[in-house]
C-alpha cells in the first residue's frame, strides 16, 4: 500500500522490485498476502492520520487474516521510528526512506547480491548506492543553502539522528506500478532549501542528483518497456545536477532524454520559481515531446509572508516569471500551490495573494492550509492563524480559481488535442478518461471520452486526436476524431 506523492511511489516501486527479484510474488490482494507493507507519507497532520489508520487496518489483516508480517515504510518512519514500534506491537518491522534495501530483511528474504555499476563520467559526491568513491565537493550552491536550512532532527523523538542519504539507480530494481504507458523517474532526492513550513528536508535528507548517465539509462530502459510518458521527479527538480558540477542540469538532461526514440511525453515536477532559466525554457519550447506544462508551487504572493516562509520575491517578482514563461512556451499549462493561513497571514496579505491569482490565471491551482509541523522551523512563530480562518481563505482562493478555471476552459471547445487514454473512467463505466500534455498524471483534471469516433474500441496507453466538445470547472469530455500522430 503506497500512500503520499509520487516520490514515495518511486520508492515503493524500488522496494516492490527488490522483494521480486529475492523471489517474492506481488498481491494487491491483503486478504491473500502474507507479508504487508504500508509505505507512509507524514508531509502534513492529514497525511500522518492516513498513514496511522492505514497501519491499524492492516493490522487487523494480521490479527484475523492470512498475514504474517506486517512492515512499516517511508516517511512516517523517519519521523516515528521508535513510536511506531512502541505503540503498535502488530508492526514487525520499519524501513526508512533511507533505507530501501532494508525491505529483504524486514520481508525476512535474503539480500541479492551486489550490481556493480560502469564507471560514471561524472563525480558524484553522494552516499549510498550511487556513492562511488570519495571526491571532493561541488555543491556551492547547495552548501549555501543547507548553511541556511535546518538538518537537525535531534528534536524528534525516535527519528535517528542521522540524515537519509539513500537514492536508487537504474541498476536497481523496480516493478512499476503507474497506469500503463507511464511512469516517474525520480532524478532528486532531498532538499537544501530553506522553507520555513516544511519538514521534507528532516524526511528526506540534503539534496542529491542521480547520475545524468543512469537517468538516461533507466529512461532508455523503461521506453523499451513500452512508457511513453516519463514525468521526472524531485522536491525541485530545477535543482537537479548542482551537486554534480553541473550548470544548467536540468535542461541538459532534458536536452538528452527528448532525444530518446518512442518517448512522446516528457515532463517535470516541481520547478523553484527562482530556478526557471531561459535554458530551461529554450529547451522546453525546442522539443514536441517536452510537454508545455510546468508546476511551480509558490506558496504565497505576499512579500512579508514569503519572506518569513524563507522562500523571498513577491507577487511583482512572480508576474515577471510567469511573463517570461508564457512568452518562451506559448500555450503552456502552469500549475501551483499555494499555502493560506501560515502564521502572521493578515487579511492584507491574504487579499495580496488573491489579487495575484486573478491576475496569474494559472491553468490549476491547490490551495493547502497551513499545517503547523514540529520540526519546522514556523513551528516556533507566534501569531498562529486560527483554523476557521485558515479553512475560510482556503474556501474564497479556490472559488476564485474556479471561476477562472471555468472561464478559460470554455476557449477549449472545438481544440484538438492528443489524449493519452488511461481506461474506462473511475466514475461510470459510459465514459472513458485520460490526459493530454496539459494534465500531470493524478494532480490535474481529466479529459472524458464519451465518443469514440470511428472506433469500436479504444486501447489503454494509446493516443488518441480527440475534439474537446463539453468543458466543466477543472474536466472536459472529448471525442475521439482520430489515431494520434504520437500514435507508434
Ligand atoms: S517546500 Fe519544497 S523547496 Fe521548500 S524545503 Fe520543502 S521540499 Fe524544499
Amino acid at each position: 500500500m503506497s500512500l503520499g506523492c509520487p516520490k514515495n511511489l518511486v520508492d515503493s516501486e524500488v522496494m516492490m522490485g527488490l522483494l521480486d527479484r529475492a523471489g517474492a510474488e506481488m498481491t494487491s490482494d491483503v486478504e491473500a498476502a502474507e507479508i504487508l507493507v504500508v509505505n507512509t507519507c507524514s508531509f502534513i497532520d492529514a497525511a500522518k492520520q492516513e498513514s496511522v489508520d492505514t497501519i491499524l487496518e492492516m493490522a487487523q489483516h494480521k490479527v484475523a487474516g492470512r498475514a504474517r508480517r506486517l512492515i512499516v515504510a517511508g516517511c512516517l518512519v523517519e519521523r516515528y521510528r521508535d513510536e511506531i514500534q512502541k505503540n503498535i506491537p502488530e508492526v514487525d518491522a520499519v524501513v526508512g526512506t533511507g533505507e530501501l534495501e532494508e525491505i529483504l530483511a524486514a520481508a525476512g528474504l535474503d539480500r541479492p547480491r551486489p550490481v556493480v555499476e560502469e564507471p560514471s563520467p561524472f563525480t558524484i559526491l553522494n552516499a549510498g548506492p550511487e556513492s562511488q568513491g570519495p571526491g571532493p565537493s561541488t555543491r556551492p550552491e547547495g552548501d549555501l543553502r543547507e548553511s541556511q536550512g535546518r538538518f537537525s532532527r535531534t528534536a524528534w523523538d525516535g527519528a535517528e539522528a542521522h540524515l537519509p542519504q539513500y537514492l536508487y539507480d537504474h541498476t536497481t530494481p523496480r516493478l512499476l506500478a503507474t497506469k500503463k504507458a507511464s511512469a516517474y523517474i525520480k532524478i532528486a532526492e532531498g532538499c537544501d532549501h530553506p522553507c520555513s513550513f516544511c519538514v521534507i528536508p528532516n524526511l528526506r535528507g540534503k539534496f542529491r542528483s542521480r547520475r545524468f548517465e543512469s537517468v538516461i539509462a533507466e529512461a532508455e530502459s523503461l521506453v523499451a518497456q513500452g512508457v511513453r510518458e516519463i514525468t521526472l521527479i524531485g522536491q525541485d527538480t530545477t535543482c537537479y545536477g548542482e551537486d554534480l558540477g553541473l550548470k544548467d542540469g536540468l535542461a541538459q538532461l532534458l536536452d538528452r532524454l527528448a532525444a530518446i526514440p518512442n518517448l512522446n511525453w516528457l515532463r517535470f515536477l516541481y520547478a523553484y520559481p527562482n530556478k526557471i532559466t531561459g535554458r530551461l525554457l529554450e529547451t522546453m519550447a525546442k522539443h514536441e515531446n517536452i510537454c508545455s506544462y510546468l508546476d511551480v508551487p509558490l506558496q504565497h504572493a505576499s512579500g512579508p509572508v514569503l519572506k518569513s516562509m524563507k522562500r523571498g520575491a513577491n507577487a511583482e517578482i512572480f508576474l515577471k516569471t510567469i511573463e517570461k514563461v508564457r512568452e518562451a512556451v506559448p500555450g503552456i499549462a502552469l500549475r501551483t500551490s499555494f499555502i493560506v493561513g501560515f502564521p502572521g497571514e493578515t487579511e492584507e496579505d491574504f487579499e495580496t495573494l488573491c489579487d495575484f491569482v486573478r491576475l496569474a490565471k494559472f491553468d490549476w491551482l491547490g490551495v493547502f492550509g497551513y499545517s503547523d509541523e514540529e520540526g519546522s522551523r514556523a513551528f516556533g512563530l507566534e501569531s498562529k492563524v486560527p483554523a476557521r480562518t485558515i479553512e475560510r481563505r482556503k474556501r474564497e482562493l479556490m472559488k476564485i480559481q474556479q471561476r477562472i478555471s471555468k472561464r478559460a476552459k470554455a476557449a477549449w471547445v472545438g481544440k484538438e488535442l492528443d489524449v493519452l487514454v488511461e481506461g474506462e473512467s473511475d466514475e461510470t463505466p459510459l465514459l472513458w478518461e485520460g490526459r493530454s500534455e496539459f494534465h500531470a498524471p493524478e494532480i490535474d483534471g481529466k479529459v472524458f471520452i464519451n465518443d469514440f469516433g470511428a472506433f469500436e474500441e479504444l486501447h489503454v496507453g494509446r493516443f488518441y486526436r480527440c475534439e474537446i466538445t463539453e468543458v466543466h470547472d477543472y474536466d472536459v469530455v472529448a471525442r475521439v476524431v482520430a489515431k494520434s500522430g504520437n500514435q507508434l
